[in-house]
């Protein structure tokens, strides 16, 4: 009998690991991985290149005019074990996880027309279900039948330390002062926004992985997987 394929939603704060938890996972269970925050990233990068960003400031109206002509994609990168996201046929993955893009991404985020169109895409990409998706509002708004969903934190000092480590190694020159900035005010932007805000869905699981590794994270991460299936 074949396994049944679910739904799982991993939301929670900035820079805790959700990907690389989701991406995991996604290859244990030959699940499909999507990565929502690439997304709004995507976005955000087009409006930065676009004129729509000037000095950090970010125009709601001309972002809004702009969403008819970006078209996103995901294309499978069977090097990285995931999928590459593309803005009208351009792979950008390289170049969305700057600072730049990550200390406007939540301004962006929390437009609501920006947000009603990737709600939309992801929901698409989940009807065929075997789906891990990560973000901030993906058990809450998304698919608030999920199955199984988990919220993550940690310390916001170790996320920070990781993310600086990860953009480091990539090249950038940048300060753990300013990622920690970062980290903390995405994660006051992401919670106080208007519409579809972080929070724990009351169903979700907490993981907080702050002193964790990512094979104790998998077995945590089984163990409620199991229990799930044999509901
Ligand atoms: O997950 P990641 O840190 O790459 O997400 C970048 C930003 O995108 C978040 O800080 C948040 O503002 C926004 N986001 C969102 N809803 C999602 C995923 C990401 O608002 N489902």
């Amino acid at each position: 009998m074949d396994t049944k394929r679910i739904i799982i939603a991993i939301d929670g704060h900035s820079s805790c690991g959700k990907s690389t938890f989701a991406k995991a996972i996604a290859a244990r269970l030959g699940y499909i991985f999507i990565d929502t925050g690439a997304m709004y990233r995507a976005v955000t990068l087009y409006a930065l290149e676009n004129g729509a960003i000037n000095s950090g400031i970010v125009d709601d109206d001309m972002v809004v005019r702009m969403l008819d002509e970006i078209n996103i994609d995901f294309r499978f990168n069977p090097q990285r074990g995931a999928s590459d996201i593309y803005v009208n046929g351009d792979l950008v993955e390289g170049k969305i996880r700057t600072i730049e893009v990550s200390n406007c991404v939540s301004a962006v985020s929390s437009i609501g027309a920006v947000r009603s169109k990737l709600v939309a895409m992801q929901q698409q990409m989940g009807l065929r279900r075997g789906v891990v998706m990560d973000g901030r509002d993906i058990g809450t708004v998304v698919f608030p039948e999920a199955e199984l969903k988990i919220y993550m934190t940690a310390d916001a000092m170790v996320r920070a330390q990781r993310r600086y480590k990860e953009l480091v190694a990539a090249g950038d020159s940048v300060t753990l002062e300013e990622i920690y900035e970062n980290v903390v005010s995405r994660d006051k932007a992401d919670m106080s926004r208007a519409i579809s805000p972080l929070r724990k869905a009351d169903d979700a699981l907490v993981l907080d992985n702050s002193n964790m590794s990512v094979e104790e994270q998998m077995a945590w991460f089984m163990e409620r997987y199991e229990e799930v299936l044999s509901k």
